[in-house]
């Protein structure tokens, strides 16, 4: 086992790593990075944070996790650059922090393909830090109204927290739907009924070609050269690996730091586990960037695994999400089309299979999420699943596979 890992960064990602060497090995010395000065934290629990106070999900292993793991933990402190010669990193307070093993844990930043996107005042949902900023300006008074660009999946995340917090909020969104990563036409449409029942604005078909302003950022302006004005500018068009500060290092990147089943980087003794990290899909196979948290949490027990010495190969990462602030469950998981469809729509309900050559490549619930885990289990193991698709979808209880089929309510698509 190495004497020292250094983990640079400590989101999920990070603290998971940590956690897990800890719980294997008492001696080795760990030490972590983050740029931000907090202890670490799961963004997933912002926004029910900021609504509610809670600390407990927010702060999830609890305020005092580096004091419990010995953890040498140097808040406010950003990994500069890598020098894998002399296994070192140079940080941003002017010293040099060498290590045995490394874990590239920095996770995904705001990605703003937007001009004026680097102005003053424009605020983003990506960080705590970037989070506190805005909701401080919200609780002090100064934002009674938002715009935000990007419909994404934290786009209306945000959008609903703001809404909630009093604030009247435009989305602004490029393609033809909320979430269009994750959703299909039909659930974007209920998702955005419901958005809009919430009072939120959503402005779909509508590219904002820049945030304006010479100091401040004070207006966007559409591609049909209308200008919006707000009291907020928010930017949520979408995240990109942190990988910049790695330029000059060797380590091999796309669009994410490239790592082997293993989670290792092509430079040795040095493994990438997050949202930065590109790896293989665990159904299609193909390299990508799924940036959820369930993801980085099954690679840094990988990784933990690896700097351990013992050989785990990775499954690969999944699409996954649920939307848990809209009044209405929804979750997504897999591709959102297949070479056939199966759907059913009932009561406020809808629930949709997407299968290729009869085994499911993902789904999608609304309304009542359950049986979502016998799905993504019969996905994941790639049951054929032509025998007995007509019972697999009506939820309600003795209608469905658990009983009897109620072939009335069955729609198939081709
Ligand atoms: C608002 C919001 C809601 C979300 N909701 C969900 C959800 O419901 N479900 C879900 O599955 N996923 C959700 N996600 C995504 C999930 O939070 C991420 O997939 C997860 O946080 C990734 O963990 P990570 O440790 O790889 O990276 P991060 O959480 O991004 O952590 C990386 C850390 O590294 C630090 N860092 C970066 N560069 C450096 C450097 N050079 N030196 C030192 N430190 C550095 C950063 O400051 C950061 O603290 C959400 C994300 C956001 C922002």
């Amino acid at each position: 086992m190495a004497s020292r890992v250094v983990i640079v960064g400590a989101g999920p990602a990070g603290i998971t790593v940590a956690e897990a060497l800890r719980e294997h090995d008492q001696e080795v010395e760990i030490a972590m990075l983050s740029s931000e000065p907090f202890p670490p934290y799961a963004p997933p629990a912002m926004a029910d944070h900021f609504l509610t106070g809670r600390d407990e999900t927010l702060f999830w292993k609890g305020r005092d996790v580096c004091q419990r793991l010995k953890v040498d933990y140097l808040p406010n402190t950003t990994a500069e650059s890598l020098l894998p010669q002399s296994h070192a990193l140079s940080l941003s307070n002017g010293s040099t922090l060498t290590y045995d093993q490394l874990v590239i844990a920095t996770g995904s930043g705001l990605y703003a393909p937007v001009a004026g996107h680097q102005l003053p005042g424009l605020y983003n949902f990506k960080s705590l830090s970037a989070a506190k900023q805005l909701v401080d300006g919200v609780r002090a008074g100064k934002v009674r109204s938002a715009i935000i660009v990007g419909a994404g999946f934290i786009g209306v995340e945000l959008a609903l927290l703001l809404q909630d917090s009093g604030v009247s909020v435009t989305m602004v969104e490029i393609e033809d739907r909320l979430m269009w990563r994750m959703l299909e036409l039909e659930t974007a449409e209920i998702v955005l009924e419901s958005v809009r029942g919430r009072g939120v604005e959503g402005r779909l078909n509508t590219r904002a070609t820049a945030f304006l302003g010479s100091g401040e950022v004070t207006g966007v302006e559409l591609e049909s050269g209308e200008v919006l004005r707000a009291d907020a500018y928010i930017a949520a068009t979408g995240v990109k690996p942190n990988i910049e500060w790695l330029q000059g290092s060797g380590v091999q990147t796309n669009w994410g730091i490239l790592v082997d089943d293993f989670l290792r980087t092509n430079i040795p003794d040095v493994y990438a586990a997050g949202d930065v990290a590109e790896t293989r899909d665990r159904m299609t196979g193909e390299r990508f960037v799924h940036a959820i948290f369930p993801n980085a949490v099954d690679q840094a027990r990988v990784v933990a695994n690896g700097l351990l010495g013992y050989e785990e190969r990775y499954e690969g990462a999944e699409s996954m999400n649920s939307l848990k602030h809209l009044g209405v469950e929804v979750m997504a998981v897999g591709a959102q089309r297949g070479e056939e469809e199966l759907r059913w729509r009932k009561n406020g309900q809808l629930r949709k299979l997407f299968l290729n050559d009869g085994r499911i490549v993902g789904f999608r619930l609304v309304g009542n999420v359950r049986g979502a885990g016998v799905y993504r289990s019969l996905m994941l193991r790639g049951v054929d699943v032509r025998a007995f698709r007509e019972r697999l979808l009506d939820p309600r209880p003795g209608a469905s596979w658990f009983g009897s089929a109620s072939g009335d309510t069955l729609v198939l698509e081709r």
